[in-house]
């Protein structure tokens, strides 16, 4: 049996049997971990409030050889969220994302960059609220691209031609390709979107959101409905909630 400390960000929990419960998290240096807090639902109890979704913790925890379920020893509060815990649209935003993660990130695969990008989008929903649906989308861009599952918005994936100002078309292999190489077939993505995606590509969660403030709302749908539709296609089924803009 081996001995882990590491950062995590708790996604999800569920109950097992009478007092203990099955945590779902991120961590920094394993990756997504499933563990067992024993004893968590008892009225006294080691791990509080340490274990409530989207709290940012110190967890040390034991790892069997071959076991997938990890057995959580300590739990230390970094960061808690609970001041938002009020806040419907945040929470499941928050949720949101935790599925995603869940869904994207292969268990016990450490992903450092995946795991500060997922702190500075909860931060920047936290900090400002009314920013939620432009924070999500600028997760989902980087989830996709952190994953390998976003196209190259510079070149044609055909004839590597820069893009420059046209509309550019992404073909059913999740490529994407100028007008001439797909025939104009495909989903076209015009200019003003594209800018957005690589502006994603370049700022932090916060600032994307700021710089969004002046995009159009028809740019800020598409934005919505290509993500959607991309992360539909990776995980082959439509995303289990996602929240309302
Ligand atoms: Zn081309």
């Amino acid at each position: 049996m081996a001995l882990f400390e590491t950062e995590a960000l708790i996604l999800r929990s569920y109950n097992l049997a009478e007092a203990d419960k099955i945590v779902v998290c991120l961590s920094r240096s394993s990756g997504l971990i499933r563990g067992v807090a024993k004893g968590c639902r008892k009225l006294k109890n080691r791990f509080g409030a340490a274990l409530e979704p989207f709290t940012l913790i110190n967890l040390t925890y034991y790892e069997k050889e071959n076991q997938e379920l990890v057995s959580f020893r300590q739990v230390e509060i970094l960061k808690s969220h609970f001041n938002l815990s009020s806040n419907a649209s945040i929470l499941t935003g928050f949720a949101y994302m935790g599925d995603l993660l869940i869904d994207f990130s292969p268990p016990h695969q450490a992903n450092d960059n995946l795991f500060r990008m997922a702190l500075a989008c909860l931060e920047a929903a936290a900090e400002t609220p009314s920013d939620l649906d432009v924070v999500l989308r600028y997760f989902e861009v980087w989830l996709l691209k952190l994953e390998g599952f976003l196209p190259d918005l510079r070149v044609c994936a055909n004839c590597q031609k820069q893009f420059e100002d046209e509309t550019i078309y992404l073909g059913p292999d999740l490529s994407l390709r100028c007008l001439q190489c797909s025939n104009g077939r495909g989903r076209g993505i015009a200019k003003a979107l594209r800018t957005q995606l690589r502006t994603a590509e370049k700022l932090a969660p916060a600032k994307f959101a700021e710089g969004a403030r002046e995009v159009s709302k028809d740019t800020k749908r598409e934005m919505a409905e290509l993500t959607f539709h991309i992360i539909g296609r990776v995980l082959e089924r439509m995303p289990r909630v996602r929240p309302a803009s």
